[in-house]
């Protein structure tokens, strides 16, 4: 391909070591690498109508592809898609239509649904994920007669929807698990085109890149990381007897506005915008948090991911109907910084008159996929 932003295709597995210090760059397709005709002319079955399934179904009708919605005869989303004039009908009957089936049902339901429509799956078809951890570790083995491909928006449904609407694009990522046709990257881009990311742009990855480092990120970083340094901040200044109105607002509330600089101007954005006193403090301070030991924990983390333990743990545990997952979602809700946090909120309720919060935007999307 002669479209790329760089002409160098990663070889080398990611996370390998790199030889220099630049290592190779990814790939980004734009709108003109893809070519619609590729799905123009096929019939899409969106299986799920959560976040990103009534995203995908909405984006592809809106850009000319046939769109059939697969859903179980009891779904309280079938309302919901039949009111926006999709064709609904069960996952089984939707796949046997199309000929690029989309996964948008929950990761942990893919199996079972992937199951069921296995049989509707005909040679030259495209299964679709937006997602790559069943495929990565086993869960679904669709035949090799058949395309496998990914293409993960970086967003929420809602804002893959709005941002269509409004002529943008979301960025996304695209995978090719297995290439049947010998056009399946071509078929994928014109799946991205249709919903909209390509006009962002669409980096190039692989399965297993993508479910690793989703995994990793959200881990030791995103949520894990994250809600384990407000809790420890948090613990520190009020059991040295600071109050808790003050520690939840330095350790937890604080938290979006250095996000929204990060986001924005990414780290110099946020060490240029906050004063010269919190950028050397933090400096200097900063690595003795994140320490070696803290550093070790981070590779023993992305090493259970690599290994797949995680993977196999949390398969364990859905199949034994998430026992654990309920006693630490229990205690992270019973967390005294929830108390306060709770009573602190209702002082900005002036700011959700303002603008949506991300809460108010979250529960959109859940109005859409209540029926989990
Ligand atoms: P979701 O939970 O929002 O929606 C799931 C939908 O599937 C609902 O419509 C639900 O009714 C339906 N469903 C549930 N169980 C089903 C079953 N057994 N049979 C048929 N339908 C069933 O899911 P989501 O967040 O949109 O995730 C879908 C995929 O997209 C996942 O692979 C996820 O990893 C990926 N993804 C999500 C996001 C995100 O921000 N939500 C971003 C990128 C990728
Ligand atoms: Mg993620």
């Amino acid at each position: 391909m002669s479209e790329h932003d760089t002409a160098e295709t990663s070889g080398t597995e990611p996370g390998g070591p790199a030889e220099t210090d630049e290592r190779d760059r990814a790939t980004i397709h734009y709108e003109e690498d893809a070519d619609p005709a590729h799905i123009e002319s096929e019939t899409v079955a969106v299986l799920g109508y959560g976040s990103q399934g009534h995203a995908h179904a909405l984006n592809l009708r809106d850009s000319g592809v046939e769109v059939v919605v697969g859903l179980r005869e009891e779904s309280a989303s079938r309302e919901a898609a039949a009111a926006e004039g999709l064709t609904v009908v069960t996952p089984v009957a939707a796949a046997s239509e199309a000929s690029v089936v989309s996964m948008l049902v929950p990761d942990t339901a893919q199996p079972a649904v992937y199951d069921a429509i296995e049989g509707e799956l005909e040679p030259g078809d495209t299964l679709q994920f937006a997602h790559g951890f069943n495929v990565h570790f086993g869960q679904i083995r669709p035949p090799e007669t058949v395309n496998v491909t990914m293409i993960a928006p970086k967003s929420p449904g809602h804002l893959v929807r709005r941002n269509y609407e409004q002529g943008q694009g979301t960025p996304g990522l695209l995978a090719v698990h297995r290439d049947a046709t010998g056009e399946a990257r071509e078929t994928a881009l014109a799946y991205a085109h249709a919903i909209g990311c390509a006009r962002a742009g669409v980096v190039e990855t692989t399965f297993r890149e993508e479910t690793e480092t989703d995994l990793f990120g959200e881990q030791a970083v995103l949520c894990g990381g994250v809600a384990e340094l407000i809790k420890a901040g948090y613990e520190t200044l009020v059991d040295a007897g600071y109050s808790p109105e003050m520690a939840y607002f330095e350790c937890l509330n604080e938290m979006k506005l250095i996000v929204d600089l990060l986001y924005e101007g990414g780290l110099s954005g946020m060490w240029d915008s906050v004063s010269d006193t919190a950028e050397y403090g933090g400096l200097t301070r900063g690595e003795a948090v994140i320490d070696d030991h803290a550093r070790e924990n981070m590779e023993a983390i992305l090493e259970d991911v690599q290994t797949g333990r995680f993977a196999r743990e949390w398969i364990t545990e859905n199949q034994a109907g998430r026992p654990s997952y309920r006693r630490l979602r229990a205690a992270e809700t019973d967390h005294e910084v929830e108390a306060v946090g709770a009573r602190l909120r209702e002082l900005f309720a002036w700011a959700e008159a303002a603008e949506p919060t991300a809460n108010e935007e979250r529960a959109e999307d859940e109005r859409v996929q209540a029926d989990d």
